[in-house]
């Protein structure tokens, strides 16, 4: 990997990249690529080690069973945890999310034991599966416009207290405490329930992690909209659907 470049790392492409969650991969390189930084995207398989030194990891949503096997890997692996002990930015999606907190309940209903870089713990839910579009208010600390996404989830995920919750939903179940939150982050880690693929309703957050990842205040404008007709479509099918 060369020292000029961002390094950006999609996490088990070949477990954990239901409903288009790989779109997230993609906008994160697009966004960057529009404010001329030199992008080095690595997608690593299951049977893959994780390589430590990148700069951006993305991790998506996935079945129980991937999920499950997933997290035997990456526990095994070791590299997500010394990359975030080197300073590296992660986000991920609903069963990515689940891995990296303390434990979930696996695809055999036992208790397993994630990577503990979120201060969260998820169970699983006694209640109706959490599906459906959501609509939530992103922590005022991160400045971004309103989440859009859609969920699918029967995990309902609890927050411990180094753990800020990522959004407050105004539509949808987001962690399905019944608390209103959605997600969770720390200083460079961050999960969501959020599908769609969120950074392609949300591409702000894409420019989030590359001003984490810089280390800077801003980036340059970029001079393109398309996403608004996305969000704005996908917020009205939020706001009509049953409660
Ligand atoms: N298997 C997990 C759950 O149902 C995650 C699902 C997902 O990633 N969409 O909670």
């Amino acid at each position: 990997m060369s020292d000029s470049s961002l390094r950006l790392v999609w996490v088990y492409p070949d477990l954990l990249s239901t409903y288009g969650d790989q779109g997230n991969a993609l906008v994160v390189e697009r966004r960057a690529r529009q404010r001329r930084l030199n992008v080095e995207r690595y997608d690593v398989r299951s049977d893959q080690p994780i390589p430590t030194s990148g700069d951006i990891y993305l991790i998506g949503g996935g079945e129980d069973r991937p999920q499950r096997l997933a997290a035997e890997r990456l526990r095994r692996d070791g590299g997500l945890q010394r990359a975030v002990g080197n300073g590296a930015i992660v986000f991920s999606v609903c069963a990515g999310y689940q891995i990296l907190g303390h434990e979930f309940i696996n695809d055999l209903g036992e208790r397993e034991p994630g990577l503990g870089l979120l201060d969260v713990v998820s169970t699983r839910g006694e209640g109706e599966r959490c599906v459906g579009d959501v609509l939530a208010d992103i922590d005022p600390q991160l400045n971004l416009p309103p989440l859009t996404g859609f969920e699918n989830h029967q995990g309902v995920t609890h927050l411990g207290p180094t753990a800020r919750p990522f959004a407050r939903t105004r539509i949808g179940r987001g962690n399905g405490t019944g608390d209103g939150t959605e997600g969770a982050f720390n200083d460079t880690v961050f999960g969501t329930y959020m599908h769609g693929p969120v950074m392609a309703r949300n591409p702000q957050i894409a420019d989030l992690l590359l001003k984490l990842a810089l280390d800077v205040n801003a980036l340059p404008p970029v001079d393109e909209q398309w996403y608004e007709a996305l969000r704005g479509e996908r917020i009205a099918a939020a706001t009509a659907q049953p409660a």
